[in-house]
């Protein structure tokens, strides 16, 4: 327990509700931060789209139209805001209620909530959770940096990279609760695939590699872009995969774990990549392209391979080289490196180091 307890607003992505899966890691994040927080005896609160659940963690639930996503926005497209936006009605509860907070946090990765911060008293921390997507994300992403040093966080240095403002970024890295991941140390002949369903994450490439070695291949995550899996299941009639749809972290894990790998195969740069972790966590070695987030966690031909970006060949030749990984040389670097311990630690210097407190 701490003694130096923190009240701390979260403000939820604002792209879907908590549960749904629309919002991509960063839902897993916010319930990663906000439980080992509280553990510690932090007030913590997540305001967030109606129709959020959160576990054991206060949802102030709140109505509106959801927001865009930047992923599916060209980068100078201008900001879009729907008539009745969730993200305006949020900070405008926020507003109201700053005074009994110390530090409000952001998770969405949107322009409004940049824009807001000299608007406030309370200081706002703003966690990125993707790359440079969009010219006007990035010019007030880089304003908001300069007046408020240290308010800025993002997941890893190949992330920061791709912001002009690299240098003014807290790393906060990632971590997960260890507890809920089994280790398995033997896989059936199967890989994995987890994520959203959506052009940015190439799955395209991993259903080659799937059809090329003959492994099954099974898949799991938000159906978020249809026509993009149709048009897979088009080319690929007769490659050896399943879909299994969005599951829980309890179900996805337990199927993760019979895996002999995780497939990586995302085409932009990847922030951090939450499922790369999660798959360390039960012992599976986890096989990326050598770009963005991925690239940082995976130690190449310890905890999995590195390939060249793009290639299916380079899938395929990770593959076959699998028996060389000691899948418990995974789970120990997810524990060493990985845990929700750490990734609070990191939180909590940094929420302070806002309030000047240390
Ligand atoms: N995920 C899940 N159920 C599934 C597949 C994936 O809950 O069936 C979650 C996974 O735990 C991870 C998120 O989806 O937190 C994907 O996040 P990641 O950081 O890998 O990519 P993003 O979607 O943020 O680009």
């Amino acid at each position: 327990m701490t003694n130096n307890p923190l009240k701390l607003l979260f403000l939820s992505t604002s792209v879907g509700q908590l549960g749904s899966g629309l919002g991509g890691g960063v839902e897993l994040t916010i319930l990663n931060i906000a439980k080992e927080l509280q553990s510690r005896g932090h007030k913590i609160a997540v305001v967030a789209p109606i129709g959020s659940v959160l576990e054991s963690i206060p949802v102030i639930e709140i109505t509106g139209d959801l927001q865009v996503t930047a992923q599916t926005q060209d980068y100078n497209d201008p900001i879009v805001m729907p008539a009745d936006s969730v993200l305006a009605n949020m900070w405008e509860y926020a507003r109201q209620v700053q005074d009994e907070w110390d530090v409000m946090v952001n998770f969405a990765y949107d322009w409004l909530p940049f824009y807001l911060t000299p608007f406030f008293k309370t200081p706002i921390a703003h966690l990125i959770s993707m790359g440079s997507l969009s010219a006007a994300l990035d010019r007030i992403a880089g304003q908001t940096a300069v007046q408020f040093p240290g308010t800025i966080g993002v997941h890893t240095a190949s992330q920061a990279k791709t912001f002009a403002f690299a240098d003014e970024c807290q790393l906060l890295g990632n971590g997960i609760d260890l507890s809920l991941y089994e280790f398995c140390n033997k896989p059936q002949s199967k890989l994995a695939w987890l994520g959203r369903i959506a052009p940015e994450k190439g799955l395209e490439d991993a259903v080659a590699a799937a059809k090329i070695t003959g492994i099954p291949l099974k898949i799991m995550g938000k159906m978020q872009d249809e026509d993009y899996w149709q048009k897979i299941c088009a080319d690929y009639p007769d490659a050896p995969v399943e879909y299994l749809g969005f599951l829980t972290t309890t179900q996805m894990q337990e199927q993760v774990r019979q895996c002999r790998a995780l497939l990586m195969t995302p085409r932009w740069v990847e922030a951090f990549g939450n499922v790369a972790i999660e798959a360390l966590a039960c012992g599976v070695p986890v096989i990326a392209y050598e770009r963005g987030g991925p690239a940082e966690i995976v130690r190449d031909g310890l905890t999995g391979f590195l390939v060249e970006p793009d290639s299916v060949n380079g899938l395929v030749g990770a593959i076959a080289r699998l028996d060389q990984i000691d899948r418990s040389a995974c789970r120990r670097q997810a524990e060493v490196e990985y845990s929700l311990a750490a990734l609070g630690d990191r939180c909590e210097d940094w929420f302070k180091s806002i309030l000047k407190l240390s």
